[in-house]
């Protein structure tokens, strides 16, 4: 419920409007889980709201270590369903990686999630408690807040837009965590009518594009919904986020072998990203089967860097945090 209608609902019990501030600000700052938390909210209140309501909070129901000291966690929702969310510790900062929806709707033939199949859209206050469960995780195993989120967890988040703008939004209000949406990135494959719609409603966060190839052919075959999103369109959208935004758009990018290991695919990558600001994350490819895939060679992933960096693009190239524990890129699938 809204703070509105919290608000309403205690007017119409004759109760003072007031009050529905008060349960709305446990419920996000505080995320009480019951309402007996709510300890300076009458006894006879709280067993009123009982009746009424249920909170419907996450249950971390089994928390992973990796020797890198990266922690997922497997959520456990009200209906049974369960998702994973990840904490990615690096010298100065943590990172939680949530997830937006249980499965996935894409059909990315390299990633894990994608053979779960999407099964529902989590709701704001799902992916709000994530984030709060692993900024406690944060406080009690590495003594700091959280201090960055990625929506780089299991679905599309922008096929779950209301929602996760939603969540957001609690994320960075004062009434909820106060985070700043400067330290928050959305990861899409690319659907650009919704990219859209992020531009003209000025969003503050950080946008990022799995690519992965910047040839039709090549993205169809391993990202077969890019026949429904092809590069043209995406592109074109991208190109209006930039000039609604000035935001510069960060582009998440494996390198396989006999796929997209070519001079040929990072002169498209470099021809596809050169309109705007881009940074280049070349990301460690991460196993999920028998092979079918396979990490280009060293040689071919400096060749990208190389490239890239004479075209004044930024690059980096990632090493997979928290592997063993099938945490990193790709790996999600509720394995437990
Ligand atoms: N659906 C959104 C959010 C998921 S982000 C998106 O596609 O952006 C997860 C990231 O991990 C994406 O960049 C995805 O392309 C990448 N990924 C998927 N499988 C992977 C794997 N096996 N190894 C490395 N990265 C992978």
């Amino acid at each position: 419920m809204t703070k509105d209608q919290l608000r309403d609902f205690f007017v119409d019990q004759g109760d003072k409007a007031f009050r529905g501030n008060q349960v709305y600000e446990w419920l996000w700052q505080k995320s009480a889980h019951s309402f007996d938390a709510m300890t300076n909210i009458s006894k006879e209140t709280r067993s009123m709201l009982e009746e009424h309501f249920v909170i419907n909070h996450i249950k971390v129901d089994q928390m992973q270590r990796s020797s890198d000291g990266t922690i997922k966690n497997a959520v456990r929702l009200h209906d049974g369903l369960v998702v994973e969310s990840v904490l990615i510790p690096t010298e100065t900062r943590t990172t939680a990686c949530v997830s937006s929806q249980v499965g996935c709707s894409l059909d990315c033939r390299f990633c894990a999630t994608a053979r779960l199949k999407r099964m529902r859209n989590l709701n704001p206050d799902e992916i709000y408690d994530q984030v709060v469960a692993i900024d406690n995780e944060s406080r009690l195993y590495f003594n700091r807040p959280l201090s960055n989120i990625v929506f780089m967890g299991m679905g599309e988040p922008l096929m779950n837009y209301n929602n996760v703008l939603n969540a957001i939004e609690k994320i960075t209000s004062p009434e909820g965590l106060g985070m700043s949406p400067k330290r928050i990135v959305v990861s899409t494959s690319g659907v650009p009518k919704m990219i859209k719609r992020m531009a003209d409603e000025k969003v503050k966060f950080g946008l990022a594009v799995s690519l992965h190839s910047a040839i039709d052919e090549v993205r169809t075959s391993i990202m077969p919904f890019n026949a429904t999103f092809p590069l043209k369109d995406l592109r074109e959208a991208l190109e209006y986020w930039y000039a609604q935004t000035k935001s510069r758009i960060t582009y998440e990018y494996v390198v396989w072998s006999g796929i997209n290991d070519t001079k040929e695919a990072v002169d498209a990558l470099v021809k596809f990203c050169k309109f705007a600001p881009s940074k280049v994350n070349i990301i460690e490819y991460n196993p999920i089967d028998d092979g079918e895939f396979q990490q280009a060679s060293a040689k071919a992933v400096e060749m990208y860097q190389n490239i890239l960096e004479q075209n004044g693009i930024t690059v980096t190239v990632r090493r997979s945090r928290g592997k063993d524990i099938d945490a990193a890129c790709g790996q999600l699938a509720n394995k437990q």
